[in-house]
């Protein structure tokens, strides 16, 4: 059976802006009844990276909070901590990047809660008994939540072609330990030719398995695959290579979103915001330039569903000249055009082990 999918545009008027859109929304899914009163409510949230501007605008994060608290519930915002050497690693930095880029509880009306605490070693193991793993990590503060309201900045990314709610719900809620899980397959490799040895990849590596000489040099025993040094590269000289087919990265990690949600059934909503989409990841410390117009929020109880009718919409836009789409104006997935990479599989696994539809029904309000 299709999942309602409800999506808003980009156009507003007096009385009817885009942070009203997100209640009209919330009430139109019915997202009221996934909270009972007095339930804690993880607002799942990616803070951005210290120096990148496309993540989520923190005044929607403001209204989703004050939808939750109308509903009787304790809203806090949270992310878990990164794998790989940044201004989000350890909950101190986490929590400094998070205010510098605007989620102070002055502006967002909650307070911050890293999920996977100081230096995310806060998780739990959950059985998903799935085909790459019987358990998973998930971040302490989203397995105790007794509900989640997801919000995803619908974006391209470098290892994975897309990234939105399943990428938020199982990436997102691990801790480092369970993000090297998802991460093992990936094996970077260093172009010689187009290296200048100017060292950023190896200031970014979190296991300090790049030497730099005369050109970089990856040690493979060391490497986490956290897939940093491909985006940090300003050459781009480093090209991820994967130990295993590029789908199996996709297939772990819907393993972890099945884990995320575990104890939350009918208790999980999501919202996918379908602007700003750049290129490549809000983990990175830059953005590049958006690759097409903005498409509007959409929102949905079924994170598979919503991220399809997300990707359907984004592919059937135009491509802005001038950005990383130049020269591939006919792809019919943007994405993969960016990336290299065909996240569809991701869609497909997810549908396949039940944790939502492919087939979708998109309601405009
Ligand atoms: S060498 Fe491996 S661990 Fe280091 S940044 Fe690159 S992918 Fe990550
Ligand atoms: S960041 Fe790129 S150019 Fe600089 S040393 Fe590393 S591989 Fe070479």
């Amino acid at each position: 059976m299709a999942a309602e999918v409800f999506w808003t545009d980009m156009r507003t008027k007096k009385g009817n802006n885009l942070v009203d859109k997100v209640a009209r929304l919330w009430r139109k899914a019915g997202f009221r009844q996934a909270i009972t009163p007095g339930d804690l409510v993880a607002i799942k949230i990616h803070f951005g990276e210290k120096g990148n501007t496309a993540f989520l605008n923190p005044v929607f994060a403001r209204r989703v909070v004050e939808l939750v608290k109308a509903s009787r519930g304790k809203p806090f915002l949270t992310d878990a901590n990164t794998l790989y050497v940044g201004s989000r690693s350890n909950a101190v930095d986490h929590l400094q990047t998070a205010i510098e880029n605007g989620f102070a509880y002055a502006v967002v009306g909650a307070p911050i809660i890293i999920a996977d605490g100081l230096n995310g070693k806060d998780f739990y193991e959950v059985a998903v008994n799935g085909k790459h793993f019987q358990k998973v990590k998930i971040s302490s503060a989203i397995y105790n939540a007794d509900s989640m309201v997801v919000l995803s900045h619908f974006k391209g990314h470098e290892l994975v072609g897309f990234g939105g709610a399943i990428k938020n719900l199982s990436m997102g809620c691990a801790n480092p330990g369970g993000k090297q899980m998802m991460h093992s397959d990936v094996l970077p490799e260093v172009q010689e030719e187009k290296c200048i040895a100017c060292g950023k990849c190896r200031r970014w590596c979190p296991a300090g398995a790049i030497t730099v000489a005369e050109k970089a040099s990856i040690n493979a025993e060391l490497c986490l695959g956290c897939g940093e040094c491909t985006v940090t590269c300003p050459e781009r000289a480093i090209k991820a290579r994967f130990k295993s087919e590029p789908v199996v990265l996709q297939e772990k990690m819907v393993e972890f979103a099945r884990g995320a949600m575990m104890g939350k059934e009918n208790k999980c909503l999501f919202f996918n915001f379908v602007v700003q989409v750049a290129p490549e990841c809000d983990c990175n410390a830059w953005a590049d330039a958006a690759i097409i117009p903005d498409v509007g929020i959409l929102a949905s109880w079924d994170p598979v569903a919503l991220d399809q009718a997300s990707f359907d919409l984004a592919n059937a836009q135009p491509p802005l000249p001038g950005t990383r789409l130049d020269g591939h104006e006919n792809a019919r997935d943007k994405f993969q055009a960016v990336s290299g990479y065909d996240g569809t599989a991701l869609l497909q696994y997810a549908a396949e082990i039940g944790l939502g539809t492919r087939e979708y029904e998109l309601i405009k309000i």
